[in-house]
């Protein structure tokens, strides 16, 4: 079936539920994402893919997340290979609305506010990102939920087993800090949706795949590959159950003239507080999160990974 890409709330209800009729569907997978795809994106529709009988894949970019309107303006837009792309992957639909069909009368007086874990990390380099990141994807969340919708909001019932369709949601681990908030959202204000984490896409040589790619010139693509590499470090103590040595991490990272370090750190994956300092001198075990974010020339990367012994 071929994809279908829809503009309006009213025709993405409309064709999701066609979708899940015409599939005899009971689940429904919606990769939300704003567009300039790569292979990261993709893998995304794949999981959703192999999880769900109807996938749907948004493409907004969103102006509330965007500190500076200049850096909104340069957001790259390449929808048709961006729904080139979702195609292969198995997508079945693209909703791809415009600001004022997200947004109609201008900006939502009413948000979500994403509190303390939206303030450190990348929050505290990019006020108020997080809510605004966190309120369109409540809209979204709130707008693919399958099954709803029907005039005089009568509930809708797919598949042959009754009962409303499974709904998940996919997020990147490559925005760990936006991963961990989403699932705080859904948890703190009871959505009706399973978030999947799916692992983040590399280069080979292990920079990790992001729009912002595209600004690096050779040689700073070069000197980001350092970002992975002092990740990997970290990992591969974590793994030996050794000290993390987080300062060398550091270091190598401040060897690298193109690249001006924000942070390095371990955490816990859900708070994202730092873990205690013993780790980094006494044996890594449990669950944790290296975290890394600098600036290469003028482009701004953040990666991280995790860490499990
Ligand atoms: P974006 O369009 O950049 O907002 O990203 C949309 C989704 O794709 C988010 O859930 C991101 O975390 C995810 N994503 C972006 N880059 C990657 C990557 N390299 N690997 C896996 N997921 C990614």
């Amino acid at each position: 079936m071929a994809i279908r890409l829809v503009t309006t709330a009213d025709s993405l209800r409309a064709q999701s539920r066609l979708l899940l009729t015409q599939k005899n569907g009971s689940s429904l997978g919606l990769v939300p994402t704003m567009g300039a795809l790569h292979a990261g994106h993709g893998r995304l529709a794949r999981a959703a893919a192999e999880q769900n009988d109807v996938v749907v894949a948004s493409i907004f970019v969103n102006p509330l997340q965007f500190g500076e309107a200049q850096d909104l303006d340069r957001y790259p837009r390449t929808l048709e290979a961006d729904v080139a792309l979702l195609e292969e992957q198995g997508v079945d639909l693209v909703f791809a609305p415009s600001v004022e069909e997200m947004y109609p009368g201008g900006q939502p007086m009413v948000r979500i506010t994403s509190g303390p874990l939206g303030e450190k990390w990348e929050g505290a380099s990019r006020p108020g990102h997080f809510d605004g990141a966190l309120t369109v994807v409540a809209k979204l969340l709130h707008l693919g939920i399958p099954g709803t919708g029907l005039p005089g909001g009568r509930a809708f019932v797919a598949g042959s087993g009754g009962g409303l369709p499974a709904y998940r949601a996919y997020f990147g681990q490559k925005d760990a800090q936006q991963l961990a908030l989403v699932r705080r959202m859904v948890a703190d204000l009871n959505f009706p949706v399973e978030i999947v984490a799916v692992p983040t896409a590399r280069d080979a040589d292990g920079l990790a795949l992001s729009s912002r790619n595209r600004f690096l010139s050779g040689e700073e693509r070069e000197a980001a590959l350092v970002l992975s590499r002092a990740l990997r470090l970290i990992e591969e103590r974590a793994n030996a159950n050794e000290p993390l040595d987080v300062g060398s991490a550091r270091a190598l990272i401040e060897s690298q003239p193109l690249v001006r370090l924000d942070y390095l750190d371990v955490v816990d994956p859900v708070a994202l507080e730092p873990l205690a300092e013993n780790c980094h001198e006494t044996p890594f075990r449990g669950e944790g999160l290296a975290l890394v974010a600098a600036k290469v020339g003028a482009v701004r990367l953040i990666d991280n990974v995790p860490l499990s012994s």
